[in-house]
């Protein structure tokens, strides 16, 4: 059974333009699923539609049998921590460490600033540790975040939407803003990552050869539709 299922999906933020248009997609357990499409085609809002971080005003987001739509708040705090994010700029706490950063990841981000580490328990923080590890930043722990180089701290960005060990990770252009070097490292992490754990990832992309070298399915998204949907190598043959 799908994990997440998006019938008709329509968003508009405006009234006299759609961003996205009747969106229909179906994404499976465990899948790694790359949105591609250039700037402003609606990749970013569509992300944002599914944990209704944007409100969307067409159609139906189901997310592990659940209809995101008709949550009330305490029902979608609840679905949120099965889905973490990923951001083009990272969103840290830069005054943080980065140990205190992917704890942070675990509640949300309304916990006070004082005493962070205080909070957790040992095995917690043993699983922060863990993950920090898996990503190769354990020596960085209790760094502030703002010390950090940008691939790093997507390694970071990384570590906390995994932190609660969600069923789905929404990546949003988590490359963008790296060069290609710290894009290799990021994506090799992200695939290796989610692929030991069982988490199913959706990313949003505009280089279309990263699509192609990590993603099971690309789906292609242009002024708000899906103008395309196949394997990586059936988009090769169409190009
Ligand atoms: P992408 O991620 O593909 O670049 P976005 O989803 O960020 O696309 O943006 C799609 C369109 O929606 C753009 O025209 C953008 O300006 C518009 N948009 C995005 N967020 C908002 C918002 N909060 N209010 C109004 N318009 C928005
Ligand atoms: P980022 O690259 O960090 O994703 P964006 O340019 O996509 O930054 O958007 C930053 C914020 O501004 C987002 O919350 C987005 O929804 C909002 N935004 C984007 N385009 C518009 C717009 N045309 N009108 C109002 N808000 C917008």
């Amino acid at each position: 059974m799908a994990l997440l299922k998006v019938e008709g999906l329509g968003k508009s933020y405006t009234s006299d333009k759609k961003i996205l248009k009747n969106i229909n997609l179906e994404i499976n357990p465990g899948e790694f699923v790359s949105i591609i499409g250039p700037s402003g085609a609606g990749k970013s809002t569509f992300l944002r539609c599914i944990n209704r971080m944007v409100e969307f005003n067409e159609g139906k987001i189901t997310f592990n049998q659940q209809d995101v739509g008709s949550l009330n708040k305490r029902e979608l705090r609840r679905m949120r921590t099965n889905i973490g994010m990923v951001f083009q700029h990272y969103n840290l706490v830069p005054r943080l460490t980065v140990i205190e950063n992917v704890l942070h990841g675990r509640f949300g981000y309304k916990t006070t600033m004082q005493g962070i580490l205080g909070r957790y328990t040992e095995e917690e923080k043993e699983r922060a540790f863990e993950l920090l590890e898996k990503l190769g930043i354990q020596e960085h722990a209790y760094k502030r975040c703002d010390q950090l180089s940008g691939g790093q701290q997507q390694r970071v960005g990384i570590c906390r939407a995994l932190i609660q060990e969600p069923k789905l990770v929404l990546c949003d252009e988590p490359i963008a803003s790296l060069d290609p070097n710290s894009s290799k490292i990021i994506m090799d992490h992200l695939k290796a990552i989610t692929t030991e754990l069982g988490i199913t990832c959706l990313v949003n992309l505009h280089q279309v050869d990263v699509a192609q070298n990590y993603s099971d399915r690309i789906i292609g998204l242009n002024q708000g539709e899906i103008v395309f949907e196949g394997a990586s190598h059936q988009l090769s043959e169409e190009q």
